[in-house]
């Protein structure tokens, strides 16, 4: 499991609700929220960046995925919500282990990738 804060979360070293779980998968609430709902979907195999995952990687891709869509039902939010993925420090990754933000709760700007 990777050294980062989300494999010690993953592996239980440092304990965190976990929002939802399966065999591939936790989701957690963000501790710096940027909207009324902030989860982040987090595998438990250690990838640190997308651009990092590899062909084989590709069912694990498709499962997070589904966990987002299943997480954002799960919480009443499935009509609208953002998928985010920073990759790489320039784009706002902080923590090197992949995890999507899931991000609702509030209107989004139309037409802009953020905001
Ligand atoms: P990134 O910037 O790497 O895409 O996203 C990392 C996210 O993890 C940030 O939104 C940050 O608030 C969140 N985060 C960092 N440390 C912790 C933590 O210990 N617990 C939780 N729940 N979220 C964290």
């Amino acid at each position: 499991m990777s050294d980062t804060i989300f494999g010690k979360i993953v592996s239980g070293e440092i304990p965190s609700e976990f929002i939802y779980e399966d065999e591939h998968c936790i989701a957690i609430n963000d501790v710096n929220p940027q909207a009324p709902v902030h989860v982040l979907v987090i595998p438990k195999r250690d990838i640190p960046r997308l651009v990092d995952a590899e062909m084989d990687d590709r069912d694990l891709l498709g499962h997070l995925l589904l966990a987002a869509g299943n997480v954002a039902r799960q919480l009443g939010v499935d009509e609208a919500f953002r998928l985010i993925i920073n990759n790489g420090s320039d784009a706002g990754q902080t923590v090197f282990h992949l995890h999507l933000h899931i991000i609702a709760g509030r209107k989004f700007a139309e037409g802009h990738m953020a905001g």
